[in-house]
């Protein structure tokens, strides 16, 4: 039999996972006095030595390609990708599911967009508005001072605009738009379309000691500076200076661990580097593995208490999986933009404006196809070309080499534009995960099998954006050269293809019917808590990041209250 090494040391929280929602609780957590251990199942990362923001596209290997272990490029900070060599997942029949996962210290927040949007009250009770889908436990007025304090810990660009259900927050002064985002902005105008400055956890002020952006364009590679937002650089190091946080990397958790009593006790994990199990003891536990590996380690913590699982004497854990509906890959040609005097359009890592949804009454009204809606994404530019960048040049320049090559490549460049949606999906009965009874991963540790199905209200948005993005670039004097149409589904993203995974433990002001209560601490045993996006309800069209760091400060400073008050 293994021998499991126990140790003696019972911390006062032990924190699953170091992304968004682990950074906040530590952040909380340690600030407020508690000794907490911080286990994470990637390494550690450096982002000042190690991120390659400095680095020249001509000194990628292979002209940057895409590997399996580089996803978005060479570049990408990314430690894991869409598969991690000996950490599957199945996919039932029918199901086409994908599932990008970080393997490294701060999780995906070393190289994710940025885009940093609130829910609106709307989005805390979609049910209440149109009877489909279910309410969260709390209101937007609820989470509001946490979003407050998030963006101004964090530091978050953008503007006040007083638009509808797409509240303002506390923001950096926004960057000035691009040439091309202003000739889409006039189209919007004219069609009565909402296209405002985009909000984003990117610093256009020096913020507690971390300097503003100097606009080299490339978040991706995780930023040296750490001008915008990560875990290892805003959260975790004042978490790192109370004293009060151990971190152990490498700690892949394979179950909670609970008493007689059915409360936790602490987790199980396996070392990687030495590959044995080893047990750590907390008085508190807090699952911030991201919504789907929480999912899974509640799932796969079953004792005489908890049969099922923890958390799921209801049943529900795994249940309403949900992603965020995309529809990518609309390019418009437009012949204003051509041959502009060189120019440079860098700017911050992503857009400098987006069109927040602008339908809600026709919706409201009944007038529009689908329930719930969906923001415009879009980019383009004569950024600092990397590989790729002149792809598809010879369609236009009738192909060619040398010096005219070169001067047909000038003159394209920065006449393109992309277009893409990001959209509320409903939770439906036929998007859930569950534990694949016959295949485990290489630590022995038991993995997910998904179920996942996208809905008429889905397919229908992502026509609907279609149709916009035409309607837009040919108002905007352009000409749609690439997009999707019916016979594809009108190219709606696979199932986790957005990396905005939420759902499977949901909150609830029912016991019958969640995991979780308002704070979401777990029904069935009060001193377990989840601070990824496991607890969301509903997922709204705004990018979650932000509402899972507001959520997890929310639920982090109840800890405390409810340690204090001698609760738990
Ligand atoms: C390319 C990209 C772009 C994105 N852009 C945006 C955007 O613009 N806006 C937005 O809001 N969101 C965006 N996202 C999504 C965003 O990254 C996630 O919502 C966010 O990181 C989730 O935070 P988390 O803490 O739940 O999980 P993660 O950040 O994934 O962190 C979870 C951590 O837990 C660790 N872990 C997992 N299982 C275990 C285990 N069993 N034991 C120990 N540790 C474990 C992981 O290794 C990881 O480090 C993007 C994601 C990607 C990849
Ligand atoms: S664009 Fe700004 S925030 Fe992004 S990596 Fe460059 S300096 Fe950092």
């Amino acid at each position: 039999m293994a021998q499991i090494k126990k140790p003696s040391r019972v911390y006062d929280a032990i924190i699953v996972g170091s992304g968004a929602g682990g950074g906040m609780a530590a952040y909380v957590l340690t600030r407020a006095g508690a000794k907490v251990l911080m286990l994470e199942a990637g390494g550690w990362y450096d982002t000042a030595k190690q991120s390659k923001m400095f680095e020249w596209d001509y000194q990628a290997p292979h002209r940057g390609a895409v590997k399996p272990n580089t996803t978005f490029g060479y570049f990408d900070a990314a430690v894991g990708g869409w598969q991690i060599p000996g950490e599957p997942y199945t996919n039932a029949p029918g199901t086409d599911w994908t599932w990008f996962r970080s393997r490294m210290l701060g999780g995906r927040t070393n190289h994710w967009g940025r885009i940093s949007l609130r829910f609106g009250p709307y989005d805390f009770k979609p049910y209440s508005r149109d009877g489909k889908g279910f309410d969260w436990p709390i209101t937007y007025e609820d989470l509001a001072p946490y979003y407050d304090k998030t963006e101004e810990l964090i530091g978050v660009y953008g503007s006040i605009e007083n638009v509808e259900n797409a509240p303002d927050g506390k923001f950096q002064p926004a960057p000035a738009p691009r040439c091309y985002e202003l000739l889409v902005q006039k189209a919007c105008e004219k069609l009565h379309i909402t296209c405002i400055p985009s909000r984003h956890s990117i610093l256009t002020r020096p913020l507690n000691g971390r300097p503003a952006c100097h606009y080299c364009s490339q978040c991706g590679r995780s930023c040296a500076t750490s001008s915008n937002f990560s875990s290892p650089t805003v959260l975790i190091p004042p978490a790192m200076e109370t004293g009060n946080l151990d971190i152990i990397c490498n700690a892949m958790v394979r179950e909670v661990l609970t008493g007689p009593d059915g409360l936790a006790t602490g987790v199980s994990y396996v070392d990687r580097t030495t590959r044995k199990e080893v047990q750590a003891r907390g008085k508190v536990v807090v699952l911030a593995a991201s919504n789907c590996e929480t999912c899974r380690l509640l799932l796969n913590s079953r004792s005489t208490r908890h049969p099922d699982g923890l958390a799921n004497s209801t049943g529900v854990v795994g249940r309403y999986l949900m992603d965020t509906v995309g529809a990518d890959g609309t390019v418009g040609f437009f012949p204003v933009l051509m041959d502009l005097p060189p120019h440079n359009d860098d700017g911050t890592g992503g857009m400098h404006l987006y069109m927040p949804w602008w339908n809600y009454d026709k919706q409201f009204k009944n007038q529009m196809p689908f329930s719930r809606g969906y923001h415009i994404e879009f980019g383009g530019g004569r950024h600092m070309p990397g590989e790729g960048t002149f792809g598809g040049s010879h369609r236009y320049l009738g192909g060619g080499y040398g010096a005219e090559l070169k001067k047909g490549c000038r003159k394209l460049f920065g006449a393109f534009v992309g277009f893409s949606s990001r959209g509320e999906m409903i939770p439906n009965d036929d998007s859930w995960c569950e534990i694949d009874k016959d295949v485990v991963d290489e630590w022995g540790i038991p993995v997910l099998k998904f179920h996942f199905k996208w809905t008429q209200d889905e397919i229908l948005q992502a026509r609907h954006a279609r149709e916009t993005f035409r309607e837009i670039i040919e108002t905007a004097g352009g000409e749609v050269v690439q997009t999707a149409g019916a016979d594809e589904n009108w190219g709606i993203s696979r199932g986790g293809e957005i990396i905005h995974e939420v759902g499977t433990a949901r909150m609830g002001s029912e016991r019958s019917t969640s995991a979780l209560n308002a704070y979401c601490q777990a029904w069935d045993c009060k001193n377990l808590f989840i601070t990824d996006a496991a607890p969301f309800v509903s997922n709204a069209d705004k990018n979650p990041t932000l509402t899972i760091l507001a959520l997890a400060w929310r639920t982090s400073e109840h800890i405390v209250d409810e340690v204090k008050k001698r609760n738990i």
